[in-house]
């Protein structure tokens, strides 16, 4: 349409325009047909296989995407709108391209797909384009000749979009629990294996570890059994694997954007198993970080609302009907989740991995970036990075964020900028992931790694000093005691540096 005609599309002033609607909200699923089968993904590969067990242990039928490739990102791009953030295209091309396996290699109409397959996903109000996500979705699935096929948002703030009689779903505790077990579990089994692979002795031990141990939880979750009980067996796995934690390697977190620092695939260049292949220890974001941002969201506009005038309270009377009770709920919930946190790494054999602390992280980014400004990873970013450079417990921070991503490029580019201004010992190294480029990506990680490697070694030769012993001469005391050689006994993090910090505990 040129833009003429957009101009007398417009409705006269005055006159009653149609709000638009989301069709596919109102599309029922067809009379006479069973349960559908629930598509998900997004996750990193732990977690999607072990929601994929918890749903079946829930009495769904549950099928992970595969992680998100190249091949999807352009399979999105072709069907999406322009313009949009790179997740939705990696997301909605990496739907699309297993529709289009069921009706290609599986003979299935996209009449039966539609009626057979649901899409859940996690969605938001906004404020950036997260809000517009599943609507975009369905606008690409009708685009691709699956018109109607049912997209469901779980809302961050308060549940499903889910319509209908027949919505898929049952959103009760019980699947919020499970929900969250699962979410636990993923982050302990992804943390011990990040603090492992660097050291293992045997190349591929500690995948095979958590293969082993991913059959134990999957298990567990299908058959609605102690998720524990199925840690505690996990841990033996890894408990067998040899380490030479006297190798010196930087430590590098990875943050960012949600969903680029998550996914373990082409959406953020695979940077994880790239930086651990440059020789990197790697520093992953637990999921229940997210979780407990949440809680923090609801806990700290709670607090300000209650020091609004009384009529501005009029505008939320919901929320301030009950403010105390609001804040006893939220401490609770925070509590709650810590401590299965901690009870689920200590299950498994994760020692030293505390969750953020949400206030700290506050305090620290308020001089930089409001607290109240949503969207993304709100202040988290900011705050992770003044905090990561003060408690100096890594040696760089690499942020990845997607091309087209409002809030991450703000704060990246612009107020990032002013924190290692202020804070010059921040190794800090913002990534933007278009999915093209990746060679150049990587070039700026190495460069960025050059630094970190050369602070790593310093604090261990620092450290070398300091106990007043060589690099031979902490060898043979390691093994004098083989107990420190296990996979399992993670030393205490004073210093940034693994290799470091064992030589304190050899002294
Ligand atoms: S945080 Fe960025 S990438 Fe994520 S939905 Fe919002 S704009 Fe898109």
């Amino acid at each position: 349409m040129d833009s003429a005609a957009l101009f007398r599309a417009a409705p006269a002033q005055g006159a009653p325009s149609e709000q638009w609607r989301d069709p596919a909200l109102a599309a029922p699923r067809r009379p006479g047909t069973s349960r559908p089968i629930i598509l998900f993904g997004g996750l990193t590969a732990c977690h999607d296989a072990l929601i994929a067990a918890a749903l079946a242990g829930l009495g769904y039928r549950a099928q992970a995407l595969p992680c998100a490739d190249h091949a999807a990102l352009q399979c999105g791009k072709e069907f999406g709108n322009r313009g949009q953030c790179n997740p939705t295209y990696f997301t909605v091309g990496n739907l699309l391209r297993t529709l289009f396996a069921l009706r290609d290699e599986q003979g299935l109409s996209p009449a039966a797909i539609i009626d057979r397959y649901v899409f859940v996903t996690v969605s938001a109000c906004g404020p950036c384009r997260f809000g517009t996500y599943t609507t975009e979705y369905r606008k690409a699935l009708r685009d691709a000749g699956f018109a109607g096929f049912r997209v469901i948002g779980i809302r961050q703030e308060e549940g499903a979009e889910q319509i209908g009689a027949d919505a898929p779903l049952r959103l009760d505790a019980r699947f919020y629990l499970t929900g969250l077990a699962c979410v636990i579990a993923g982050d302990v089994l992804n943390g011990l294996a990040y603090r492992i692979r660097p050291y293992e002795r045997v190349p591929g031990a500690t995948d095979a570890a958590v293969a082993r141990s991913l059959v134990i939880l999957r298990d567990a979750l299908a058959r609605r059994r102690g998720i524990l009980r199925a840690l505690r067996r996990c841990r033996r796995e890894f408990a067998a694997i040899a380490v030479d934690r006297l190798r010196v390697k930087p430590k590098v977190a990875l943050i960012g954007e949600f969903w680029a620092m998550t996914t373990e695939g082409d959406g953020n260049y695979r940077l994880q198993h790239f930086l651990e292949a440059e020789g990197a220890e790697v520093v992953i974001e637990p999921l229940t970080a997210w979780v407990l941002y949440d809680i923090w969201c609801v806990e700290n506009d709670t607090r300000r609302r209650m020091l609004l005038p009384r009529r501005d309270s009029e505008r939320h009377p919901s929320d301030s009907a009950a403010p105390l009770r609001t804040l006893f709920l939220a401490r609770l919930a925070a509590r709650l989740v810590r401590a299965a946190f901690a009870l689920a790494a200590r299950a498994i054999g994760l020692r030293h991995c505390p969750l953020p602390d949400m206030a700290e992280l506050a305090d620290a980014s308020n001089d930089f970036y409001p607290t109240e400004l949503r969207g993304g990873e709100g202040h988290l970013e900011v705050g992770k990075l003044i905090t990561a450079a003060r408690n100096h417990k890594v040696d760089l921070v690499v942020s990845v964020k997607p091309f087209g991503c409002m809030p991450s490029s703000s704060v990246s580019d612009g107020i990032q900028a002013l924190v290692t201004a202020r804070l010059p010992e921040a190794n800090f190294l913002p990534i933007e992931t278009s999915g093209d480029g990746a060679t150049n990506a990587y070039s700026r990680v190495q460069m960025a790694l050059f630094k970190a490697r050369a602070r790593a070694e310093a604090t261990f030769a620092r450290t070398l000093a300091q106990a007043g012993l060589t690099p031979a001469q902490a060898a043979d005391r390691l093994a004098n005691r083989p107990r420190l050689a296990r996979a399992l006994s993670d030393p205490p993090p004073v210093t940034a540096v693994t290799a470091g910090n064992l030589v304190r505990t050899l002294t």
